[in-house]
Order: C-alpha cells, then structure tokens, then sequence
C-alpha cells in the first residue's frame, strides 16, 4: 500500500529533490513505507541517517489533534444560535460538569476556564494564602508552581522518581514543615503520582492533597479514576491535551463544602444562584474563571471520542515500550504498581547517551526529528528558574516571608535526580500514538537507524 502524500508534502519534495529525482524518490519511500516488519523497515533502520543526507525513515505526519468532525459544527452553531454564550444563561456547562463527573465518579465538577485556574481555585477554595507552603514537583508544567504563586504561597519542591518520573513520594514527608497546608503533585505524562504514600502522609499529617490531573484523563490508580484521591482533582482542556476545547478546566471533589466554594471562587464569590432573582456572596475571594457554553459544548461532543482514543494509545504505548525496552540506552517511564491506567498524555523515556557513542541528548533530537519523528526534550528543572527567585525579590514576598525561610529555599528545594533526569528525558507528545501500530514500528526503526550511526551523528 502506498501511502498518499498530501499536497504541501508533495510541493515540498518536488522542490528538494527536482521532478525527475522525486520519482525515484517517491518509489523508494513507498517502498519503506510498504510494510511495518518486512525487509523495507530493516532497509530503514540500516540506511543512512536523514540528518546525513539518507532518506528520513517517515515523511507522513501523525494524526492531526484535536479530532473533529461535522459534530464539532453543530456544538458551536448551536450554541451560537441560542444566543446563550454565558454559564449564567444557558446549561451546556451544567451538563458538561453532570457528565465529567459521571466519567470520573467523583461526587462534584466545577468547570474553570483553564487547568491553570482550576489549581488557582482549588487552592483558593483551601483559603491558601501568604505564608502558606504548599509542596509541588519540579517536573511539571509551569502552571502548578504559577498557581502556588498566584496565592503569595511558597512553592516547597520534592524531587522526582526517576522510573516513573513522578513526584517521589517517599520525599513529600520530609519537605513539610508547620506552614504547609497542601501537597500538589501532577500526574505528569498522563502516569499516576504515588498516591497510596501520599494519600497516607497527608492524612497523618493533615494537609490537604490536591492532585494536579490536568495531563491525566482516564488515569486510574487501584481502578479508580485520578483526581478522586485528593480533595480535589484538576484537570485541563487547553489545545495539546488528551481532551479539550481549546481552553478549558474542571476541578472535581467529593466534599459538599470544597464544592460550593469551588463555585463562587471561579464565579467572583458569588454562590449558586437560588430560586431568588438576588445572589448571594460566599467564601473569601475569587474571580471570573468561568469556562463558556461554545467550550462546554466542544467538550461534550470531543467526550464522546475520549474512551476510544485511549484504548488506542494504551495498544500503541504498550507495543513502543516492549520494543523500545530492547533497545540499550532507551528507557521508557515507568509505572508505580498501583496505576491501573495511564492516559498517556505524553510518551516519555529516558536516553543514555553512553549506549548511543556519546551522542548528545540534542542532537539525538534533532536526527529523530529528521527522520521525521518529532520530539522534544520536555521539562527543564522547574526549581532553578530564574522567575521564582524574582518573586522572592518582590514586596509582598519580602514583607510575608523571614529572611531565613527565603535564603534557605535554595538548599532546601534542591532536586538532583531531577536535574539528572531534564537532561536525559525524550518526549512523544500523545497524537502521535493514535495511529497504527504501523507508526509505532518506524519510530523505532528511526531510533535503531540513528544507534547504529550514533558516532557518525556524533
Ligand atoms: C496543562 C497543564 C496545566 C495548565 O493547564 P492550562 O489549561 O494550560 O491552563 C497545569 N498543570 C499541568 C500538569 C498541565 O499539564
């Protein structure tokens, strides 16, 4: 079978390779691209590396993010029609929450107009505030620590496990100190945080645990969803992740009080409006972090895809890691045991450049994404960014926080198996694991190719 290239694919190879030379070009690709295991993929990892002028290993796109199709028209122009854009007069996002919260059992979804407000409002809902720790993985998104920040709290960061590359629980207990009022791990890559160990300290120590969930839909840990195990779960929308309307976020819980104060918080301290025309003020503060009928409506049609996307990428993760794992130098992340499923939001693993004749990390990358792989080297440490000593610098942190803790801070929030592990980490962002098994068997064809001329790339 040969696969067809679009026309922009088409355009670019005629003006590379000239009409006549794109003809052989053309039959030799449709030849590596002929079989998954047959002797054309071995043709593929033995040929000469892309970034060395040899033909790349994959010259088709993986599938385009986010899916839609005609039902995606139909959310929006309903929407549009009805002239009810806003939360407050229509009940799109109502029934949005009605069905994430029936997707993730949990008791209450508020919806937020991004992943970022959603950790914003579930810390304000705790009234976390200047002076308080909350403690926080330095492997993470930046939107985790900006949300601590956004509260004047300290960001207390606990180093990361290098198999999983989660937060390492096992460290969470000696990073609290009597100021810490929550532990916010993320379930980064669509894996699952220790949450047995965490559950366990902050109970005994009593802080509260909020779960940054915003890369883990569907996760389960012990068969039940992510999210639930804290008293509060985020999750997020936006653009890139495994479900999403562009911009969007959900914060769910199953305590009664967090949940009406999840409400007024992402509602400018206004409460849920009663019979009454009047509204009533409830909690400490807030403010407008409301999702949109347009976004709640995208959601609920891009929901009823999301089961069937990840049963995809879980066969796909699963083969690329049982072969993956035979190569020496890859080692993908792993897995705590008590993750029953994992959303993988990213696929993640670990390169050794010893095994590769000291092939640097980037340009490893850059021969990958030549053969037309596209990849990236994820996180850099969180904890040794320069905006978090600027923060420390400005009034408010000054004023609340003793010169002690601040100048402290460094030594403290030290975190060397992270730093290790930004320096080795390779990452496959999650559409790429919605294609064909196919697609699983050219990366790595594109990964031996490069081990094999590891010195010549070198
Ligand atoms: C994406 C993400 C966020 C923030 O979500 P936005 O919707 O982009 O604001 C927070 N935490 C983690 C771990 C994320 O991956």
């Amino acid at each position: 079978m040969i696969k067809a290239f679009n026309r922009r694919q088409f355009l670019q190879t005629a003006t590379q390779a000239g009409a006549g030379a794109m003809a052989v070009r053309y039959a030799a690709l449709a030849g590596i691209l002929s079989s998954a295991s047959g002797p054309n993929l071995f043709a593929a990892e033995t040929g000469k590396p892309a970034k060395l002028g040899g033909q790349p290993v994959r010259t088709t796109p993986f599938p385009a993010w986010p899916v839609i199709d005609e039902r995606e028209d139909k959310a929006i122009l309903d929407v549009l029609h009805s002239r009810k854009w806003f939360r407050g007069d229509g009940q799109v996002v109502n029934h949005f929450e009605d069905a994430y919260l029936q997707l993730t059992g949990a008791k209450h979804c508020v919806a937020t107009a991004n992943g970022t407000s959603a950790v914003i409002a579930a810390l304000g809902s705790l009234d976390v505030g200047p002076g308080d720790e909350v403690i926080v993985p330095p492997y993470t998104f930046v939107a985790t620590i900006n949300a601590v920040f956004m509260h004047h709290a300290l960001p207390v960061f606990v180093d990361t496990d290098p198999d999983t590359f989660q937060m390492d629980a096992r460290k969470v207990e000696a990073a609290i100190s009597d100021r810490t009022v929550a532990v916010l791990p993320a379930h980064v890559g669509g894996g699952v945080a220790d949450l047995d160990t965490l559950v366990e300290i902050c109970q005994r120590r009593k802080v509260a645990l909020v779960e940054d969930a915003c890369q883990a839909h569907l996760a389960e840990w012990r068969g039940r969803k992510v999210g639930t195990y804290g008293a509060m779960g985020c999750f997020s929308f936006q653009a890139s992740k495994n479900l999403t309307s562009g911009e969007g976020g959900a914060v769910i819980t199953n305590d009664d009080e967090l949940a009406e104060r999840l409400y007024s918080f992402q509602n400018n301290c206004r409460a849920r409006k009663t019979a009454s025309f009047n509204f009533t003020y409830r909690g400490t503060r807030g403010a407008n972090l409301r999702l949109t009928e347009f976004q709640a409506s995208l959601l609920l049609v891009q929901m009823t895809r999301l089961e069937e996307q990840s049963k995809t990428r879980d066969a796909n993760a699963a083969y690329l890691t049982e072969q993956l794992r035979q190569i020496p130098g890859i080692i993908p992340a792993g897995q705590h045991e008590g993750c029953t499923r994992s959303s993988h939001h990213l696929y993640m693993f670990r390169y050794q450049k010893e095994q590769f004749a000291g092939l640097s990390r980037s340009k490893f990358l850059s021969a990958l994404s030549a053969e037309g792989i596209p990849c990236s080297g994820g996180y850099s440490p969180l904890n040794t960014e320069t905006f978090i000593q600027n923060n420390f610098k400005t009034r408010a942190f000054q004023r609340v926080y003793p010169p002690e803790v601040l100048a402290g801070w460094v030594e403290r929030t030290r975190c060397p198996v992270n730093d290790q592990l930004c320096l080795e980490a390779v990452w496959f962002t999650q559409n790429m694991l919605l294609g064909p098994r196919s697609d699983m068997d050219e990366i790595v064809a594109a990964i031996k190719k490069i081990q094999t001329h590891a010195a010549e790339l070198a």
